[in-house]
C-alpha cells in the first residue's frame, strides 16, 4: 500500500502568524480566566517551597534581539534546581528525573524558551500542549506518546529521540531538527514544519513509518534517507520538499 501524497501549494502564507497569535491568546485567556479563581492551579510560586528572591531564581534570559520577530525577550523567574544557577528546565544537565520535571510542569500552557531536556525518559508522563518551547533541546530523549499538540517548537532539536506515537498535531516546528529519530506513528497533522530537517544518517528501525503529515506545511523540509513507509502526506504542502538518497515513501 502506497503512502498518500498530494500537495497544497496554495497554503495561506500568513497562516503561521495567525497560529502564533492564537497560541499567545490561549495563554493570556487562561491566565485572565484563572487569576481570581478559587480553582487550585500550580504556579511558579505554589509549585515550590521557597519565597522568591534574586538568589534562588533562575538566571536564564532570552535577549529581545534574539527572538523579537517571534515572541520578544523574557527572563525566567523559576526556582533554581539541584544546586545550579538555573531552574530544572534551563539547567544543562543530562537525564533529568521525570518525576521532578512533571512536578514543576504547571497545569496550563507555559512559555519556556530554550529548555534543556536532553536524555530525559518522560514518555507521555508530561504534556506540553499549547506550550511555547522555542529552541527546545530534546536530544536523545525518550518521548514515545508525548503530547506536543499546539506547541510552539520553532528551531527545536529532537535529534536522536524516540517520538513514536507522539502527538505534534497543529504544532509550529519551523526550522526544527528531527534527525535520526524513531518516530513510527508520530502525528504531525496540521503541523507547520517549514524548513524542518527530518533526515536520517543510519536507518533507524521505525523511522517515520505510519507517520501522519496530513494537511501539514512542509515547505522546504528535508527527508534524507528517511524511512516513510505508509506515511500519510494527504493535502500537505510539499513545495521545495527534498526526498533524497534512500528516502522511502510507500512499500520499501
Ligand atoms: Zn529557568
Amino acid at each position: 500500500m502506497l503512502a498518500t501524497v498530494s500537495s497544497n501549494i496554495f497554503s495561506n502564507k500568513y497562516q503561521p502568524i495567525y497560529r502564533l497569535a492564537g497560541r499567545a491568546k490561549k495563554i493570556w485567556t487562561y491566565l485572565t480566566q484563572n487569576s481570581s479563581s478559587s480553582k487550585k492551579v500550580k504556579s511558579e510560586y505554589t509549585a515550590t517551597n521557597s519565597a522568591p528572591n534574586s538568589s534562588n531564581r533562575c538566571d536564564y534570559v532570552t535577549p529581545h534581539d534574539d527572538i523579537r520577530d517571534e515572541l520578544g525577550g523574557v527572563s525566567c523567574w523559576r526556582e533554581t534546581w539541584n544546586g545550579t544557577d538555573y531552574c530544572i528546565w534551563h539547567a544543562e544537565e543530562y537525564g533529568k528525573p521525570t518525576n521532578e520535571l512533571a512536578d514543576r510542569r504547571l497545569n496550563r500552557p507555559e512559555r519556556i524558551d530554550q529548555p534543556h531536556l536532553c536524555g530525559v525518559t518522560s514518555g507521555d508522563d508530561i504534556s506540553f500542549e499549547d506550550c511555547q518551547l522555542w529552541k527546545a533541546k530534546f536530544n536523545s530523549s525518550r518521548l514515545s506518546g508525548a503530547i506536543f499538540t499546539g506547541c510552539f517548537l520553532h528551531r527545536a532539536d529532537f535529534t536522536g529521540t524516540h517520538i513514536d506515537d507522539a502527538d505534534f498535531t497543529d504544532c509550529h516546528a519551523d526550522h526544527a531538527v528531527f534527525q535520526n529519530i524513531e518516530g513510527r506513528g508520530a502525528q504531525f497533522t496540521d503541523a507547520s514544519l517549514v524548513h524542518a530537517d527530518l533526515s536520517t544518517e543510519t536507518r533507524v528501525a521505525g523511522g517515520l513509518g505510519f507517520a501522519d503529515f496530513e494537511n501539514a506545511d512542509l515547505f522546504d523540509a528535508t527527508f534524507r534517507n528517511t524511512y516513510l513507509q505508509q506515511a500519510d502526506f494527504s493535502d500537505s504542502r510539499l513545495t521545495h520538499v527534498t526526498f533524497v538518497d534512500r528516502s522511502c515513501v510507500g512499500d520499501c
